[in-house]
């Protein structure tokens, strides 16, 4: 029987098997860089981590030969800071970047915030980037086999709802217990609801403490989700219970370095919600001990002299299930879609 005829009396029967929305956490050591890749083959680059060739490289890499990339279609810094913006001059010289979103250029620039990473910013997307507030939306283009959406729920120091220069520290709630005001461009993070189907993953960027309970206070903004990338790389400024507690993670995947993030009481947080024994990260927190660091399979990176292992997830065609996989220690875990 030709395979026309078998297609025309089965369709399907020669197709190849769907595709997986994948999402690669790179490892930068403490800075981020989460490449996103739908069914269609469309791809966005979250961060660039660290200014250099390392950082830059590892992403190339792993977008080129783990993925297949040949470019990479949209590229988000959550803010200007240098482990999130850094590598993404060197980055657009290695591989084609197409569109660039931010939170809007400051003038005059804060103290926290470089000049030269900036300019090189601007040089890689031509000064043709949009500046995102919360509620908007990045679309994709191609479409995907489950509805797929990327909406904004905060951004600039503005969470959905607010007008820009809204107050940082709004009381809400019985246990309203603020932090100083963090003046940091940490708080103006870009905060996204990535979902697919069912399934739902948040990246919060660096925001901090305050801001997180805007996220959850007087609304739940973000509801909850399968995977949480956790805030900040897992520093304590971050992580605030409340949004932990809102966003009630199955899985969280920490984006720490060796020696950067993953901190203690975060670890805590974290196996107080749902996420439990269900935490991945980049690297082993070699500051504290086995109890506060993510069982060793879960690790990719136990030393500090490492080989940049990722951390992979892949969420099935129907978005009903995912799975994630730290390919250097050979371990896949498969969990249903809530
Ligand atoms: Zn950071």
């Amino acid at each position: 029987m030709c395979a026309a005829l078998l297609y025309a009396l089965c369709p399907g029967a020669i197709q190849a098997a769907p595709k997986t929305l994948d999402i690669y956490f790179i490892d930068t050591e403490g800075g981020a860089a989460t490449l996103i890749v739908t069914p269609a083959g469309e791809s966005m680059l979250i961060d660039s981590g660290y200014p250099g060739e390392r950082d830059a490289g590892r992403i190339e890499r792993v977008a080129r030969e783990i993925a297949g990339l040949r470019q990479i279609d949209h590229y988000i810094t959550t803010h200007w800071h240098i482990d999130h913006v850094g590598g993404i001059g060197r980055l657009a010289q290695l591989i084609p970047v197409g569109n660039y979103y931010d939170h809007g250029f400051l003038d005059p620039l804060p103290p926290d915030v470089n000049k030269e990473l900036m300019d090189a910013y601007r040089q890689a997307s031509g000064d043709k980037s949009r500046a995102v507030k919360a509620g908007d939306e990045i679309k994709f283009s191609r479409r995907s086999g489950a509805p797929l959406r990327l909406r904004v729920i905060a951004a600039g120091g503005a969470v959905i709802g607010e007008k820009p220069g809204a107050p940082q520290i709004v009381p809400c709630g019985p246990d309203f217990k603020p932090e100083k005001e963090d003046t940091s461009d940490n708080a103006r993070s870009i905060v996204f609801l990535l979902t697919y189907g069912g399934f739902k993953f948040f990246d919060g960027g660096d925001l901090t403490w305050n801001m997180e309970h805007k996220l959850t206070c007087p609304k739940n903004l973000a509801g909850a989700v399968d995977v949480f990338q956790v805030n900040h790389h897992g520093l304590d400024s971050s992580n605030h219970p409340a949004l932990v507690t809102a966003l009630k993670p199955r899985v969280a995947i920490i984006n720490n370095g060796p020696r950067k993030g993953g901190q203690a009481r975060t670890f805590a947080t974290l196996k107080q919600s749902s996420a439990a024994e269900h935490i991945y990260q980049l690297h082993r927190n070699m500051q504290t001990t086995d109890a506060d660091n993510a069982p060793p399979s879960h690790i990719a990176n136990d030393a500090e002299d490492c080989k940049a292992e990722f951390i992979k997830l892949s969420v099935a065609a129907n978005g009903k299930s995912y799975t994630v996989t730290v390919p250097g220690k050979g371990t896949t875990r498969t969990y249903q879609t809530k």
